[in-house]
């Protein structure tokens, strides 16, 4: 936090994040935490056998309106939690087996999250995976150099016009480019350990929106060209659903992803060369998104 408020993702709204004072990511210095459990919905890599150890940190400095967890990023509802309370509970999540601390929409909190990591990592020996919404500031994501192992950024759009809509974020996409250049400076190619899981890398995941297939398709080919096809694994999820934008002005997105639209993308990052993930469509159900008011700490 500077002496002119905070500054630490792309929107530098400036707040203090003190009392009303909030920013647009609604979110307090304090670390708000909406749930701490071991997570199977991961990319295989990512859950193996045993989960992944999610931290779900609540408000967000996206909020997109069709978000499948509006209930904590859209305001900041959870616990206030020390940065030790935060570290206990990751060592918790490595004793019950967990095969990573997978920091859940953490963006808002870079800045917090580096003296705990910096911290904690000695005692880890699980990795540390960033899992965001690919809208970081780059000066921000190099004060966590060695501390991240696995960043998995959701790139959501490659059009200004529909990021704004969605995420009131115009300069969406070129701002994730320099994010993803930042990420794969850091932790390079993947890496996996002799099980298949994932111990360094990034994986970029895509998630299909319903009348979004245009532009997945020019997102997919705006990265290979920056790029290449080798350098990330490519994760396209359609798993969006529409039970939690129906009070969102977009009629567009009041219905799932078609069939058509999503193997259309799927067939467009195949012929691009990409290798990858892809999700069944059964995915696109609201029994995925975690359950936000059960106690898990
Ligand atoms: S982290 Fe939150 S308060 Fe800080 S600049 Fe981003 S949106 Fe604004």
């Amino acid at each position: 936090m500077s002496a002119n408020g905070c500054t630490a993702c792309p929107r530098e709204c400036g707040k203090s994040r003190v009392g009303e004072e909030l920013g647009f990511c609604q979110a307090p210095n304090e670390f708000v935490i909406a749930r701490i459990a071991r997570h199977a919905w991961e990319e295989p890599c990512i859950s193996g056998k045993d989960g992944s150890g999610t931290v779900f940190f609540s408000g967000c400095n996206l909020r997109c309106v069709y978000c499948q967890n509006r209930v904590i990023s859209h305001t900041a509802k959870g616990e206030i939690l020390t940065p030790d309370e935060l570290e206990a509970q990751m060592l918790r999540l490595q004793e019950e087996g967990a095969h990573n601390i997978n920091l859940v929409t953490p963006s808002h909190y870079a800045l917090q999250l580096r003296p705990l990591l910096a911290h904690i990592k000695p005692r880890l020996h699980i990795p540390i995976v960033y899992n965001c919404g690919g809208y970081e500031k780059t000066e921000t994501l190099r004060t966590l150099d060695g501390l991240v192992d696995i960043y998995l950024p959701d790139i959501k759009y490659f059009d200004g016009h529909r990021a704004q809509l969605y995420s009131a974020a115009p300069h969406y996409f070129p701002t994730a480019v320099a994010a993803l250049r930042e990420m794969l400076r850091q932790v390079g190619r993947c890496e996996y350990d002799t099980d298949g899981m994932m111990t360094r890398g990034v994986i970029v995941r895509h998630l299909v929106l319903p009348g979004g297939r245009q532009d997945s398709i020019a997102l997919l080919q705006a990265l290979e060209k920056e790029f290449g096809s080798q350098a990330f694994p490519l994760s396209l999820m359609s798993q969006y659903t529409p039970e939690f934008a129906t009070d969102c002005p977009f009629p567009e997105l009041h219905r799932r992803v078609t069939s058509f639209e999503y193997d259309a993308v799927c067939k467009e990052a195949q012929r691009l060369g990409f290798d990858g993930y892809v999700q069944e469509r059964e995915s696109a159900s609201s029994v995925f998104t975690p359950d936000f008011f059960e106690k898990t700490f």
